[in-house]
């Protein structure tokens, strides 16, 4: 699994000038979509990365053991069992509910420190978080208890990706007739995030006092192909490539059967890579008889079912030669040609998010650029 650090580098450039006078922060759970976490970390923050955002506290920890003072939001919530950590590890709590404030209060007195509370408002994702009607009560226990103080507001876009739909405008609105209510009423302005990428990309009304992308800077677009225009020349590139080499280069006769299940017989003298390859490194089955990959930049098709360790593909069509030890790509780009985790995705019945998750956290990374 090569990772181009320039790319991660370009990609978050852009969503910084798309960002305009807004804050940056990266989203780099899920080891930053399948990147690296602490690597990508280390270049958005050369970047100007405002802070981070992470699901679970024990990411939070791995950022802070690692050296970086950026604030830390922990996205899905404060856990009993982590309130200590988040307290003691300066990390940023994001609420989902009024329960966990006193644990938190009582914690943040203990530790002599004063925590700056962001509160999730279910604007319209209805997964989670304060259901708009609820926020005040909230904020007014924030401000009760010692040792808190309400830092920011924040919602998430169900459907951003999807230019067309009414749905990011109307969740705006939701959101924004909740924090009307908070600037006239609190002394301390909370910082109000919202966009993601493609709230970001799409929405430019949305980007309030920070934006929160994630799968722009990985270089996939939200809404996956077709691309927006970014103008400029400037194109989000992406910043993963999953490699291998051929191991043999065989050819059979016509009739053959491949692999398991037999389920491609060839109808013609095939000659056939076989690459080491399978679904115990996050190539799945269902990509058997369907994906194409990446030799000597020509699109080759993969024959038969992908197993646990390997995968054919027919190279019958290549004029050159192929022989072991040759590159082979699965995902990115060789020569002319590329394979986008969009193209990956769709023929897993997936979306990019999950192909990079997948692909990027079952391989042993290394970095380029
Ligand atoms: C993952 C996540 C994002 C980033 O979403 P992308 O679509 O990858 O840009 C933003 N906000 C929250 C709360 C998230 O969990």
């Amino acid at each position: 699994m090569e990772i181009s650090r320039a790319a991660l580098a370009n990609n978050f450039r852009i969503c910084r000038s798309k960002a305009g006078s807004a804050a940056v922060m990266p989203m780099i759970k899920a080891d930053a979509y399948g990147h690296g976490m602490l690597e990508c970390a280390g270049i958005f923050a050369a970047e100007g990365a405002a802070a981070f955002g992470v699901a679970e506290t024990r990411e939070g920890i791995l950022l802070r053991e690692a050296g970086f003072d950026q604030p830390v939001y922990v996205l899905v919530g404060v856990l009993p069992e982590t309130v200590h950590e988040i307290i003691h590890y300066g990390l940023t709590p994001v609420i989902v509910d009024s329960a966990i404030l006193p644990e938190l209060s009582r914690q943040a007195l203990k530790c002599d420190a004063n925590v700056g509370i962001q509160i999730k408002v279910d604007a319209g994702m209805g997964r989670q978080g304060i259901l708009p009607e609820d926020v005040p009560g909230i904020i007014r226990r924030i401000n009760e208890l010692p040792g808190l103080y309400l830092a920011g507001v924040m919602a998430h876009f169900p459907m951003a990706d999807d230019v067309e739909s009414s749905n990011t405008l109307d969740v705006f609105a939701r959101f924004q007739s909740v924090t009307g209510i908070i600037e006239t009423n609190n002394r301390r302005q909370p910082l109000l995030h919202i966009a993601n990428s493609g709230g970001l990309f799409h929405f430019a009304s949305t980007r309030l006092h920070m934006v929160r992308p994630g799968i722009a800077l990985y270089g996939c677009y939200p809404e996956g192909e077709p691309h927006l225009e970014l103008g400029g020349g400037k194109q989000l590139e992406p910043a993963m490539r999953f490699l291998t080499k051929v191991i043999q280069v065989r050819t059979v006769p016509p009739g053959t059967g491949l692999g398991y299940g037999q389920t491609f017989v060839t109808g013609r003298r095939t000659c056939l890579a076989v690459l080491p390859v399978g679904y115990e490194d996050g190539y799945l089955r269902c990509l058997s008889n369907r994906a194409e990959v990446l030799i000597h930049g020509r699109r080759v098709p993969v024959v038969g079912r992908v197993s646990m360790n390997l995968t054919l593909v027919d190279i019958t069509d290549i004029k050159e030669e192929v022989h072991r030890g040759d590159e082979a790509v699965l995902l990115g780009r060789q020569g002319e040609e590329q394979i986008t985790a969009d193209q990956l995705a769709d023929w897993m019945n997936t979306i990019s998010y999950e192909v990079l998750c997948l692909l990027g956290n079952l391989n042993t990374r290394y970095y380029i650029d």
